[in-house]
């Protein structure tokens, strides 16, 4: 190994905690050990039959093995901006679409092509871990605002108001969150909207899991209280990912007013060129299915939320809130962490998810991954006898405590 070779830009990454946690779980399981894993930001269901059987059809099509325009398919575009204009109440032109390959590399593309140096964007935390990282590679400072459990994992305008410099460009949202499933009213989404629009801010909303909210909660969409102002300085990324089991086909998109879109288009076009023709078409036949084709999953997570929820909350030390959306517990572990395992305090929740994939075979991801350390993060994207299962465990563990 040749020391010190790696760039300055990419040495001060972090590597991805979740995926990095999900990884040993997952090389565990190969060995044999039964983990039960808690870990992973996606669905367990395979990709709806109807999307995949688009894709058989896409991968025959002489039409599709060659390069096509980098901003995406037209007829992805067109149906991405449909969608976009019906759940936001937006005017949007496929103009403003870009396709990207996932959600994750839209919010990359977003940064890299809104962001200077010295530009300060204001995170709430707990976070998404891929925003700072980003921001950062972009040039930006990333403002963690912090939250916690007693607030609803929410922001105020007046929280974010002391936070604000001249240097801040841009206010990023997520509702339905990752990682504590707190969706924020409309109400309460006006008022973000409004303090962006009154101090000159960017917005860039992540709606991954918009479609993705339980019980009565629905997850208002900030275009929809977007001044004519806001609407031009509003970037919308969203992908398939989530609502119809597709992290394996790397199809999100960016939707942003036409100069910042172009920019995307020739960061992309020099980036890696257009997003994998087949992909594209499975989205395509993903977007323009009715939502009962995928109600069975929403189902599932709503009926798993209750049993996750409902298991946690029995564990002695264990403090959770109701998530609204997407499909994460986020439980505050504060009253475990004075326990003492092995005649040593456990101290924290970075140590408290290492004994617990060591000593009770459970992943979970520490808040620390988040900025939030305390709690827990505990997909329930798994099958609901691996959740009663997996929580028996985590339960018995700290019984022993
Ligand atoms: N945004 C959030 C908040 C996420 O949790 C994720 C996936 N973990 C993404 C975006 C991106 O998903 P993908 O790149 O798989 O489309």
């Amino acid at each position: 190994m040749v020391q010190g070779r790696v760039s300055a830009r990419v040495e001060q990454l972090n590597e991805s905690a979740t995926l990095a946690i999900d990884a040993r779980a997952k090389s565990m399981l190969a060995a044999g050990v039964d983990v039960v894993s808690f870990a992973a930001g996606e669905p367990d269901f395979a990709t709806p039959n109807f999307i995949v059987e688009a894709a058989v059809e896409a991968a025959r099509d002489p039409r599709n093995h060659h390069y096509t325009p980098a901003a995406g398919l037209g007829e992805l575009r067109e149906v991405i901006a449909e969608r976009s204009a019906h759940l936001s109440g937006l005017t949007v032109d496929p103009r403003q679409v870009v396709v990207t390959n996932g959600g994750k590399h839209a919010v990359y593309s977003t940064m890299m092509t809104l962001l200077d140096d010295g530009d300060e964007v204001l995170i709430p935390a707990p976070y998404w871990v891929t925003y700072p990282e980003v921001v950062r590679l972009a040039g930006g400072i990333p403002i963690a605002v912090p939250t916690d459990l007693e607030t609803g994992f929410k922001v105020t305008p007046a929280l974010l108001a002391q936070y604000v410099t001249p240097r801040t460009k841009m206010l990023i949202h997520v509702s339905p969150s990752n990682p504590t499933g707190a969706v924020y009213s409309e109400e309460e989404t006006a008022a973000l909207a409004d303090f962006a629009d009154r101090n000159g801010l960017y917005v860039v909303s992540d709606e991954i899991y918009q479609q993705l909210t339980y019980g009565f909660a629905s997850a208002p969409a900030i275009g929809s209280f977007a001044s004519d102002a806001l609407a031009e300085r509003l970037v919308l990324v969203n992908g398939v990912a989530k609502t119809f089991a597709m992290t394996g086909w790397r199809v999100g998109w960016v939707v942003a007013p036409t100069d910042v879109a172009d920019g995307v288009i020739k960061l992309q076009s020099q980036l890696c060129s257009n997003v994998a023709n087949v992909s594209q078409r499975a989205s395509i036949a993903a977007l323009r299915a009715d939502a009962s084709e995928t109600q069975y999953m929403r189902d599932a997570f709503a009926r798993r939320r209750e049993t996750i929820v409902t298991l946690l909350s029995a564990i002695e030390g264990v403090d959770i809130m109701w998530p609204q959306g997407a499909f994460y517990a986020f439980p505050s572990v504060q009253g475990i962490l004075k326990k003492e395992f092995d005649g040593e305090p456990i101290g924290s929740s970075y140590r408290l998810a290492e004994l617990l994939l060591e000593h009770a075979k459970v992943a979970v991801i520490p808040g620390e991954a988040f900025d939030a350390p305390g709690y827990l993060r505990l997909s329930y994207a798994l099958a609901d006898e691996g959740i009663v299962e997996g929580i028996g465990r985590i339960s018995a563990f700290v019984a022993r405590l």
